[in-house]
């Protein structure tokens, strides 16, 4: 997608001047001792030549935002002399408004830069003269950053429902996910801080072609963090945390993480957690007071996918696992992060669904008919899907890298089926079909219901329309390739086969279809071969999984049988008549009904209003 050409004046290389380096010891402590070897060497990179992010971070005693004074230890690794050195905010990249601003950047051992920021999200670091290949450079940084405070009412699960849909027929930059935000009481902090770009073809990534999606650069790095924070906050982060120091009336917490691929935060004078040790791990649940059951069932999911992953995949590397109630919006479920996860705290809460949750709640609670799950069911099957989903991107990218901007099916469709595993691993066959129907093929048929049609599944992010084929298409269709693959050549050579690729590729990216190179090695190659071509390359969604059933879907559900929900249905079912099949009707009206949850105070009133809206003002209760 991009041809690049090295500029010649980089031939003029200064000779290499002997910069410090750091002292890795410390950060290694975060992995588990018999892979603080072996890691350093799966990843072909020694531990002190990786780049090292030095934060320290001042958060504001209500939440609202901080002071990061940053240092960037950094190696040339690209094999010939830079003359630039590029970092993205990435959070900058996605929000409405620049969250985070850059104060003062300079250069450190007496090497002289100039420092530009291109844009928002880009910062320009270039000094003097080139860095040779193998030099090395620190920057050091000031920046001040701002998070966004977000209503309580929109992190419920009826407000996220409908930002979900709504948020799915969005196009390129359909907003943040909360990433850098605040609300009830938790401060939840990533992609807050200036990191390497990513380089392609050995030039420097200034800007991305679309916003859906991870952005980030997929690379190795090792951070070390002090956040200091009010007394009485406490603060969880990717890596380890050393126990809180008391500075003055500030807490002072230090954060070790290495060879993390990102690092992020959260702080909450609210937070409890509740531990449980897997295989040597130390898995950690984090929750707001008052949501103990639900920090326990994330807790419960995380250790047994854990336990799972472990067997199937392979050992997990770091020593502990942080899972994290976040205030996640935009429709987001959770957020991974090397060794941390965030799960949307809209899951952690009993759903209170109003007059209007019948029709809602069963949208939301996905197909009818017998043995629908109320919503409430469905929330709590929510929260254990989307931890599985989340800790499983532990080894579909963290362990095992991969390009979330060219190959994004290869980690996320990993991540599905392997919380489809989970299910089948916990609750037998009956149970995983119908997650499997509900939380999978859903976003399948519902994108289709929207008139999207069907599409190759590995595709770079930004070659996918919308946000809603983005979505239906690689968390949708492509992870029943899995499924297609094990019954094609059965449970032990395709468990092997993942097994042989995350050891194959253990700290490194790995090519999109090595996987499959693998188990296409047996007697059935040829079929492998047809199954990744029908799935990732070709459209056969419609065949494969069948068509979808609105009705089904919106009317079978038990909770629909309240009078507004059957008006409310009668009327969508009508928009959808009249749209003579579907597509733009009924993106239309969700649209319709998305403006109305938005433009109230809060959800209640928005809600209110859509339905008025809804009923064609016949009188909401
Ligand atoms: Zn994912």
């Amino acid at each position: 997608m991009r041809t690049l050409t090295v500029a010649a004046i980089l031939l003029a290389a200064a000779p290499a001047v002997a910069q410090p380096s750091y002292d890795p010891a410390p950060l290694l402590e975060s992995l588990r001792p018999n892979e603080r070897a072996r890691v350093p060497r799966e990843a072909g990179v020694a531990a002190g030549a990786l780049p090292l992010y030095e934060l320290s971070i001042d958060l504001a005693d209500d939440l609202a935002g901080f002071d990061l004074d940053e240092t960037v230890w950094w190696t040339n690794d690209s094999g010939r002399p830079l003359s630039s050195v590029v970092f993205r905010i990435y959070v900058n990249a996605v929000a409405a408004q620049p969250q985070v601003d850059l104060i003062e950047g300079e250069c450190l051992d007496n090497v002289s830069c100039n420092t530009s920021m291109p844009s928002a999200d880009a910062i320009v670091v270039q000094p003097a003269a080139p860095v040779p290949a193998g030099g090395r450079l620190r920057v050091h940084m000031r920046l001040r950053g701002r998070l966004q405070a977000i209503d309580p009412s929109r992190t419920t699960l009826m407000g996220q429902g409908l930002e979900g849909l709504g948020s799915l027929s969005g196009g390129h930059g359909s907003g943040d996910y909360g990433l850098l935000a605040q609300s009830d009481g938790v401060a939840s902090m990533a992609a807050f801080f200036p990191v390497l770009a990513r380089m392609r073809a050995g030039r420097w990534e200034q800007s991305d072609s679309s916003t859906m999606g991870d952005l980030g650069s997929d690379s190795l790095a090792n951070v070390s963090a002090r956040v200091r924070v009010a007394d009485g906050v406490r603060v969880v982060a990717a890596g380890i945390e050393d126990p809180p120091l008391v500075v003055g009336n500030r807490t002072e917490v230090r954060v070790r993480a290495a060879y993390v691929r990102d690092f992020a935060l959260a702080a909450s004078r609210r937070f409890e957690h509740h531990d449980r040790t897997v295989a040597g791990v130390t898995v950690r649940s984090w929750f707001v007071d008052g949501d103990t059951a639900s920090g326990d069932r994330a807790l419960d999911a995380a250790a047994r996918s854990m336990a799972l992953f472990t067997r199937r995949f392979g050992a997990y590397p770091w020593t502990e696992l942080d899972v994290v109630e976040a205030p996640l919006i935009g429709g987001a479920g959770g957020v991974e992060f090397s060794s941390m996860v965030t799960v949307a705290n809209m899951f952690y809460r009993p759903a209170d669904a109003g007059p209007q949750g019948g029709l809602l709640g069963s949208l939301m609670a996905g197909q009818g008919g017998p043995g629908a799950a109320s919503l409430e069911q469905r929330r709590e099957s929510m929260i254990e899907f989307t931890t599985a989903h989340e800790v499983a991107h532990q080894w579909w990218h963290g362990i095992v890298g991969s390009d979330s901007r060219e190959h994004p099916f290869q980690d996320e469709a990993l991540a599905q089926y392997s919380a489809m595993l989970y299910v089948q691993d916990r609750y037998g066959d009956a149970r995983a079909q119908r997650e499997t129907r509900d939380q999978v093929t859903a976003g399948y048929h519902m994108m289709r219901l929207m008139g999207r049609a069907d599409a190759a599944a590995d595709q770079p992010v930004a070659s996918f329309a919308d946000t809603m084929s983005y979505g239906g298409v690689v968390y949708g269709k492509a992870p029943h390739l899995y499924p297609a693959l094990r019954q094609a050549i059965g449970d032990r050579a395709f468990f092997a086969a993942l097994r042989g690729y995350v050891s194959d590729h253990r700290f490194r990216v790995a090519p999109p279809r090595a996987l499959y190179a693998r188990m296409a090695r047996g007697p059935r190659g040829a079929r492998v071969n047809a199954l990744v071509t029908r799935w990732l390359d070709e459209t056969h969604g419609d065949d494969d999984l069948g068509q979808p059933d609105l009705g089904q879907m919106l009317g079978g559900a038990g909770g629909a049988s309240d009078p507004q929900s059957q008006a409310l249905l009668r009327q969508l079912q009508q928009v959808l008549g009249s749209s003579g099949g579907g597509g733009a009707g009924l993106e239309g009206l969700l649209q319709q009904m998305l403006g109305g949850g938005a433009g109230g105070a809060g959800g209640g009133g928005g809600l209110d209003g859509l339905l008025q809206q809804m009923l064609g003002g016949g009188g909401a209760p």
